[in-house]
């Protein structure tokens, strides 16, 4: 309730600021539909370039990027504009866009099917999971879109990343075929690796809507670190470290920061692993960085799979979810070059 009348308060304020001169104070008069145009003269305002939009068989487009970054200016559009068709009226593009607005896709996420190319096909089109791409194993040069960029997928399920909850709803899911792991004896997993050519479909498609949706580094994102609980996609032989090395995609740490906190870190771990306090330090890092995790003060299930999750992003050769001074260093050094905003 609080919350709502914040926002009414603050509409009402932004509605205030608006300038007095241009308010006109018109007597609401239903209509009827308008056959003759008016003879009002409209003089939108034109300190801005305005994107040319076609209309090819009655859809139209734009595709002109007026986007200022530097403005968090987001008005860049690639796709069809959707616009509603009342009876009897005409929605007109006179004063389209509005600056303030940016996309809905803040996040791209990337999973593995854990199946081969046929039954990846056939489960992510006819069942109740989906993602807007599939990129096959098959050595060709195709990917596969299966949704439109600018609807929901069904990719990520129950998840989270910093402050934002359900990803499906603000992000691009990247399914990629491959088989996924086994389970030995011990409980211990062994991952199947991804081919070359594959990489490089997968770092080709995240560079372009990487691009064009101007998502962040920080929320360019495992299924597993926004569902570390239940999920261990794409896992550690997804090669996060070449897409950022090779193609600046997602997020590393700087290997001289890691080397100049890794003392230190080995220091907490040798004399405060027990300690609820340095437990809780560790969790309360893992949140920053953006996991969903409780700050127990304990080392439980939860936190043991979010480590394993972070190892399985930045520390791949060991994912055995324990707290080692180097991944405590590597959590540190990512902290500190992508704190949050
Ligand atoms: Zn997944």
């Amino acid at each position: 309730m609080r919350k709502t009348l914040y926002i009414i308060g603050l509409s009402a304020f932004v509605f205030s600021c608006a300038p007095q001169k241009n308010i006109k104070k018109t007597v609401y008069k239903p209509k009827t539909p308008v056959t003759q145009p008016k003879t009002v003269v409209k003089t939108p305002v034109t300190e801005r370039p305005k994107p040319q939009i076609t209309n090819d068989h009655g859809v139209e487009f734009f595709t002109t990027n007026i986007a200022d970054v530097t403005k968090n200016d987001n008005t860049a559009s690639y796709g069809s504009i959707v616009s509603a068709k009342p009876a009897g009226y005409k929605v007109v593009k006179t004063f389209f866009p509005a600056v303030a607005q940016n996309f809905r896709q803040k996040y791209l996420i990337l999973h593995y099917t854990a199946l081969q190319d046929d039954k990846s096909i056939t489960v992510l089109t006819q069942q109740a999971v989906s993602a807007h791409y599939l990129v096959n194993n098959t050595g060709d040069n195709e990917i596969y879109q299966l949704v439109d960029e600018n609807k929901r997928a069904y990719h990520a399920g129950i998840s989270s990343w910093r402050n934002d909850k359900n990803l499906n709803d603000t992000s691009i899911g990247i399914e990629i075929v491959n088989t996924g792991y086994t389970t030995d004896a011990t409980g211990k997993r062994t991952f199947a690796s991804f081919d070359n050519d594959q990489v490089r479909k997968v770092a080709a498609l995240a560079k372009d809507i990487i691009t064009r949706y101007q998502i962040q580094p920080t929320n360019v994102l495992a299924h597993a670190d926004i569902a570390p609980t239940r999920k261990q996609d794409p896992g550690p032989m997804f090669p996060w470290k070449r897409l950022y090395d090779e193609y600046q995609i997602g997020m590393w740490y700087d290997e001289a920061a890691k080397q100049s906190i890794f003392e230190l870190a080995q220091t907490d771990l040798m004399n405060r692993y027990s300690e609820p306090s340095f437990i809780y330090l560790v969790q309360t890092a893992l949140q920053k960085f953006g996991y969903g995790i409780e700050a127990s003060g304990k080392w439980d299930d939860a936190t043991k799979k979010t480590i394993e999750a972070f190892q399985y992003h930045f520390r791949p050769q060991n994912y055995d979810g324990i707290m080692d001074a180097e991944t405590w260093a590597i959590l540190q050094a990512l902290n500190q070059k992508y704190s949050a905003k």
